[in-house]
């Protein structure tokens, strides 16, 4: 079929130059030659054979690398018609139909987006819809047109942070870790894409009531607000579940309880496991089993945060699990809940992440007119640098759907500066009774005055993200040093001490705090004890003599000088030890 689009198979002699032609390879096997300057209407032929789907399969991807002066990819006719090509669907502009494109030909390919963009004799495919050029969590961010394109990306980050519902089957799975929202809801402004995904039933996030305002202080820097009252009825309520899987280490060990172990009793079963909704707590007991090799009962405990068992599951066959090599094996799932807190990281769909720095009871926040009191205090200074004006718009569309019972579009490119979504959402809300810029009269918490300014307010879809404080905080009085260098270690697992580098040293110098810079780096850390001496001023010279003291047997020692013997002065000084090293 090539041959007869002007293809000359291998076996035909080839009377054109061998620069002059483009090989022609179908997955990856040699087919012929094709000549250069007739190369482009072959592949236009095939291309219309391969919408129809006429004698060439409708997935054929059909790659013609072109010659370039500069260095480049080898040119050549590449078609490929294996059965596993990731393809995508474009319109092609001269078929006036669909045509599947692969990774490789869509690169030396004119695809425009918009019928506007097209350059006559240029462009050969078109987008099907404008949104297309977009990744699936990307497809998701409200409005993203609106944005400063950098917030965009940072919500693609932090998209995939987020605390929600990966999955459901987490009961009957054994996740090793599985960070899960409790309380989820729909946001109430989201693009066509989220409900193509169905992610509703994979929600992400809470709609929070935002006031966007500087208030207390405490939302310095982009932290935010929470009202106490919002995380005592659940908001942002989420839990980690984990899984451990316990193997024990002979065939002929198994899984029970030692009836004499009476504060092991009281926490597990009669098979030596906790059962589900146990609460366990550091040191508790966890599990017990007859060890084989010592011929005893062991009971292992419990280390690390509060939480409650989910599911205990016994592997092998339970039915014979007194016999041999059975039931050996036994997996624990447990939840550890995470109730929102100070140190906790939230975003809203728009790149605008915080930290939680203060939870505010209901009584102390400001209140509207009709007495709304905010979930979040939102800081005004991260809008003007950002230019998330996306999150603004999604602050009035949210809440002109709260007030009127719907869900508003946030697909992108829909609004044009004629039409703008302030205005459309502005209409609604002065619909609904409200300002039409989303605006609302204030009352202090703390004095109960109305405030001077208007104050912008509204629903915001918010995200817990997976880094909390419960996993980062780290603090040491004293503890393990390193063997070699008597200095504190490192790790938070390990109960090590937060590291003060070169730079912090830098800080302290330039601070003139030299003082406090001792204290850390040597009083605190690997100061030891050497001996120096005085008339030749070094500390390899001193050494420790054992004496015996001949009146009685106790041992004395005295430490004399190698170098200058008895000239010596031998001093007692405090270097660090790694000095001494
Ligand atoms: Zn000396």
């Amino acid at each position: 079929m090539l041959a007869s689009l002007g293809m000359i198979p291998l076996n035909e002699p080839n009377i054109l130059s061998k620069d002059k032609c483009f090989t022609v390879m179908l997955d990856g096997r040699v087919l012929g030659k094709v000549p250069q300057r007739s190369a482009g209407r072959l592949v236009d032929k095939l291309r219309m054979l391969k919408i129809e789907g006429l004698k060439v399969p409708k997935t054929l991807e059909i790659v013609l690398v072109p010659l370039s002066k500069t260095k480049g990819q080898h040119p050549g006719l590449f078609l490929f018609a294996g059965p596993a090509l990731m393809m995508r669907p474009v319109m092609n502009l001269a078929a006036k139909k669909v045509e599947l494109i692969g990774t490789f030909e869509q690169v030396y390919m004119d695809i425009c987006i918009t019928q506007k963009e097209a350059h006559p004799g240029i462009t050969t495919h078109q987008e099907l819809s404008k949104t297309s050029f977009m990744s699936n969590l990307a497809s998701m961010i409200p409005m993203p047109d609106c944005n400063q394109s950098p917030r965009n990306m940072y919500q693609c980050q932090m998209g995939k942070q987020t605390m929600g519902t990966p999955w459901h089957n987490w009961l009957v799975n054994s996740d090793t870790k599985l960070y899960r929202l409790q309380t989820p809801s729909t946001p109430l402004f989201r693009p066509v894409h989220y409900d193509m995904l169905k992610m509703d039933d994979y929600a992400m996030g809470t709609n929070a009531i935002v006031a966007v305002i500087s208030y207390t202080g405490y939302d310095m820097e982009d932290a935010m607000i929470i009202n106490k009252s919002s995380l005592e009825r659940g908001f942002a309520y989420g839990s980690v579940v984990k899984s451990e899987v316990v193997t024990l280490n002979s065939v002929h060990s198994y899984f029970a309880l030692d009836n004499t172990d009476i504060q092991a009793a009281k926490y597990l079963q009669e098979d030596g496991l906790p059962h589900p909704g146990q609460k366990v707590t550091e040191d508790q007991p966890f599990y017990s089993y007859f060890d084989h090799e010592s011929g005893k009962f062991l009971t292992k405990k419990y280390h690390g945060e509060d939480m409650v068992i989910d599911q205990v599951k016994l592997c092998g066959n339970v039915a014979v699990r007194s016999a041999a090599g059975n039931c050996g094996k036994a997996i624990i799932t447990y939840r550890i809940p995470r109730y929102p807190m100070i140190g906790d990281k939230f975003a809203s769909r728009a790149g605008q992440k915080g930290i939680c720095s203060q939870t505010l009871p209901t009584e102390d926040l400001p209140f509207t007119e009709s007495g709304i009191v905010p979930d979040i205090v939102f800081n005004p200074h991260g809008f003007p640098s950002r230019m998330t004006i996306a999150m603004m718009i999604e602050c009035m569309a949210g809440k002109s759907a709260a007030l009127h019972g719907l869900v508003h579009d946030a697909t992108p490119f829909e609004f044009s500066e004629e039409d703008t979504a302030i205005d459309y959402f502005g209409k609604l809300l002065h619909a609904g009774g409200f300002n039409h810029f989303g605006t609302e009269r204030l009352y202090s918490g703390v004095n109960g005055c109305e405030m001077r300014a208007n104050i912008f307010f509204g629903v915001v879809y918010y995200q817990r993200l997976r880094h909390m404080v419960s996993d980062k905080w780290q603090v040491r009085s004293t503890g393990v040093t390193d063997m070699l260098t008597r200095q504190p270690i490192g790790g938070r697992k390990r109960g090590g001490g937060v590291r003060f580098g070169e730079m912090e040293r830098d800080s302290l110098i330039s601070h003139g705090a030299s003082f406090l810079l001792q204290d850390r780096l040597f009083h605190c850390s690997d100061k030891s004890l050497a001996l120096i001496c005085r008339t030749c001023g070094t500390i390899l010279g001193p050494v420790l003599a054992i004496q015996n003291n001949k009146k009685d047997t106790s041992l004395n020692y005295t430490a004399k000088c190698r170098l200058c013997a008895d000239e010596g002065i031998i001093e007692r000084i405090e270097i660090p030890t790694f000095l001494g090293i």
